[in-house]
């Protein structure tokens, strides 16, 4: 993986560690908000529930106690006002109230003229005609309005004053109107205290009841909408981990897209390479064949004159034999017959070198047909070993078994590999191991020669395909070898591969395409 898809997959997965941490946790959220709620609800309807239920216990009280002082108004103001304290009158009064409050859960009875002053009460505590100043109550009911109020904590006794308890307490005053016309003139107000403790009491029950019940009500429902929530969480959970997957799917695709690009550039580039460098053999074998054509003529011309020549000087020589060797006369025919044998010489080797070029251009016009390449390869062995014998050079041959036949010219591709063996020889001057080795790979005939000689070195690699490109020593290599090799292998839809080590050794392998590639290659 390059550097750069490399940085790219670490920063995903850290977007996905970031993105699982970031996880929405639905259940979580969702109990949180329900005890929220719930908290909230229930604290609502506790308190609404309170002060409503303090409202109906008030009023409750004041309805009870409106038509007791009506019922006590015509009897307290006899004449249309209160008896004077200590009069029978209004001990009389005294006795008629408490009379009449004893059954009732009433405690305590206070009576206000018009002008707010107290003329009767059940309190010995406080006076007759004490006024009650800055009581809004007392002003609002003097105004003919019903007012009441509830107070906690206060202290409750009965009609002895003897303290019974500390409770909750409804005051309500009610004023009453001349002969119990509401339209009346007012004569006064009742203040009248009841003691509803008990219905007070039983508040805080009713609500833990309502606590109970709406927690009862609330987990139910809860309990329904978690499952409910739940399944929709395992379900979007589920999703996500699809999509998670997905994208990472997605991710890795990209990554390997990107390296398959990678790849495909690279043997697009080597491809190409070896293209420009195939059409530069072609090139350079066309215009060598060329060339030789044209040497051709006039080398065979120079060949035939100076054979010609050679033949009339030798006989010339032969004629003058009686001559005395070392006179000037006859070393000099002497001289002149040797330089004509060193030009024949030559000239015969030109011929051979331009004949090599010419069969390297011109394409064979044997037939092809299907051949075995293990026996060919075989076959080829057998041509060199003789030489390899005397070089020190053992060679080891693997066959695949079961090879496919090749669509080939016998003798041309037996020329490739018997010119790729000698130069494998050429190169192992201490002898060794020469390994051959045939296999088949996807519909392709892989003729691998490995040697162990002195390798080729980076510089000569590109080159030896060329045609005259040799390193051997003079006489020895024509360096037309391996071009014409490679043209061959070419013109059979092939390839030859080379890899090579300085010192260690060479690879050359020949791949040839087998059964219906082959034959559809040959086809025009
Ligand atoms: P020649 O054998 O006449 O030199 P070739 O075309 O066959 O011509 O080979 C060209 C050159 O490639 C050789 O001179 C040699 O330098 C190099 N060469 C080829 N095969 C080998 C090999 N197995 N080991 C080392 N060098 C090699």
């Amino acid at each position: 993986m390059s550097r750069s898809s490399e940085t790219k997959a670490g920063n995903r997965h850290d977007a996905d560690r970031g993105t699982e941490r970031s996880e929405f946790n639905l259940l979580r959220y969702f109990s949180l908000a329900c005890i929220s709620v719930f908290v909230v609800i229930t604290s609502v309807m506790c308190t609404g529930f309170y002060h409503t239920s303090k409202r109906y216990i008030r009023i409750d009280a004041e309805q009870h106690a409106i038509p007791i002082a009506e019922n006590l108004a015509p009897i307290a103001f006899v004449g249309g006002s209160i008896p004077n304290p200590g009069t029978p009158e209004y001990v009389l009064l005294d006795a008629q109230m408490r009379e009449f409050l004893k059954p009732l859960r009433m405690f305590k009875i206070k009576i206000y003229d018009t002008a707010g002053r107290i003329v009767y009460t059940t309190d010995p505590n406080l006076a007759v005609g004490q006024l009650d100043p800055g009581n809004d109550k007392l002003v609002a009911s003097l105004a003919g309005a019903v007012v009441s109020d509830l107070e906690t904590d206060e202290t409750v006794w009965d009609l002895q004053e003897e303290v019974i308890h500390k409770g909750t307490v409804v005051e309500t005053y009610v004023p009453v109107h001349r002969g119990g016309d509401p339209g009346a003139e007012i004569l006064g107000v009742f203040e009248i205290y009841q003691d509803v403790s008990d219905t007070y009491a039983r508040l805080p029950g009713v609500i833990a009841l309502i606590v109970v019940a709406s927690v009862g009500a609330m987990i139910i429902l809860y309990t329904i909408l978690f499952l409910i929530v739940r399944k929709a969480h395992l379900i979007i959970r589920s999703q996500t981990q699809v999509i998670r997957q997905a994208k990472a799917d997605v991710e890795q695709y990209a990554v390997e897209l990107e390296q398959r690009v990678e790849e495909r550039t690279r043997q697009l580039r080597e491809t190409l390479a070896q293209q420009q460098h195939d059409e530069k053999m072609v090139a350079i074998g066309t215009l060598a064949a060329g060339v030789a054509h044209e040497l051709n003529t006039p080398l065979g011309s120079i060949l035939g004159s100076t054979q010609l020549a050679l033949d009339f000087c030798s006989t010339k020589l032969h004629e003058v034999v009686e001559e005395e060797p070392g006179t000037d006369g006859y070393v000099g025919r002497q001289q002149c017959v040797q330089d004509l044998q060193r030009v024949e010489s030559q000239a015969k080797r030109c011929r051979e070198i331009i004949r090599n070029l010419v069969d390297f251009s011109r394409k064979s016009d044997d037939e092809r047909m299907w051949e075995d390449i293990g026996d060919l390869t075989e076959r080829s062995i057998l041509l060199i070993e003789p030489e390899a014998r005397k070089c020190g050079i053992q060679i080891e041959t693997s066959i695949d078994d079961e090879m496919p036949p090749v669509w080939i010219n016998g003798n041309e591709i037996q020329q490739v590999i018997v010119n790729i063996m000698n130069n494998a020889i050429a190169a192992m001057n201490d002898g060794g191991v020469l390994s051959i080795n045939v296999s088949n790979q996807n519909q392709t005939a892989r003729l691998k020669i490995t040697d162990i000689g002195n390798g080729i070195s980076k510089a000569d690699l590109p080159r030896i395909f060329e045609p005259f490109f040799t390193t051997k020593d003079v006489g020895k290599g024509t360096g037309l070898g391996l071009s014409i090799s490679f043209r061959i292998v070419k013109d059979h839809g092939g390839n030859i591969l080379v890899s090579s080590v300085v010192g260690e050794g060479s690879t050359f392998i020949i791949e040839l395409p087998t059964g219906l590639t082959a034959v559809q290659l040959d086809s025009p």
